[in-house]
């Protein structure tokens, strides 16, 4: 189990560089991150002592639990939340979570923001620490199951979210629709490169284990990746 962790793992790495190469792009460029949901703290332990610190969760309370049960052995992972955040659940994850992939409303900025703020009051977050980092998740497929701002409200959202000095929006987020054809998904990372290039926004947090090689290849410098580690869920 954990040596099919450390197999897997070369050989998703000998992929992203290869991706890295045909693109042009330094091996540097793409953070891998390792999406963990549904896998036991014993496993992401695992991870981290193969060199992995970039964990990905996207429910609150197993992202919490794991949290406390690394702390005890001294883990501290950069923990980044990937799932659909409700405003009441805001509370529990400022303060724990370091990178936030999945803002999508300017509901969100303003309970982000406050907490952040309370916080600080609270110097439970030194008043120095940076701003909290954010991915704006955008809906491009317009499917209503789908999270993400729409294309129509992307502006008025960003604009909102970059006059909060607790958030720093790095980046966009896209999660294209499952196909066995992982070339289906290029025109939606190449437009969401184009969005991100357009309003001058570093970091693109796009490609799964579907579709990796060509999210780097479209300009990708955050993967996370679950099953191809992990294997299946
Ligand atoms: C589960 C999940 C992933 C990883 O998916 P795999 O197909 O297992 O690589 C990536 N991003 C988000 C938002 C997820 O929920």
């Amino acid at each position: 189990m954990s040596d099919s962790l450390q197999a897997r793992l070369e050989v998703t790495e000998e992929r992203i560089r290869l991706a890295c190469r045909k693109a042009g792009y330094d091996r540097t460029k793409v953070t891998l991150l390792a999406v963990t949901k549904g896998q036991s703290s014993e496993t992401i332990s695992h991870a981290h002592h193969l060199n992995l610190n970039e964990f990905g969760e996207n429910r609150v309370q197993e992202l919490l639990s794991k949290n406390s049960s690394l702390a005890k052995e001294k883990i501290f992972p950069k923990w980044h939340f990937l799932g659909h955040l409700q405003k009441n659940k805001v509370k529990d994850i400022v303060g724990t979570v370091d990178i936030l992939h999945t803002l999508d409303s300017t509901d969100l900025v303003t309970i982000l923001h406050k907490r952040r703020k309370y916080l600080k009051d609270q110097g439970e977050i030194p008043t120095s620490a940076s701003p909290m980092q954010c991915f704006i998740q955008v809906n491009v497929t317009e499917e209503n199951h789908k999270s993400g701002v729409r294309l129509n409200n992307f502006d008025q959202l960003l604009e909102t979210a970059r006059k909060s000095d607790e958030l720093s929006i790095v980046g966009l987020m896209v999660m294209a629709p499952y196909d066995k054809d992982a070339n289906k998904s290029r025109p939606l990372f190449s437009k969401i490169r184009r969005l991100a290039e357009l309003n001058e926004l570093p970091q693109l947090s796009m490609g799964m284990s579907q579709d990796f090689e060509i999210a780097i290849e479209e300009g990708a410098t955050i993967i996370r990746l679950g099953t191809t580690l992990f294997g299946e869920r």
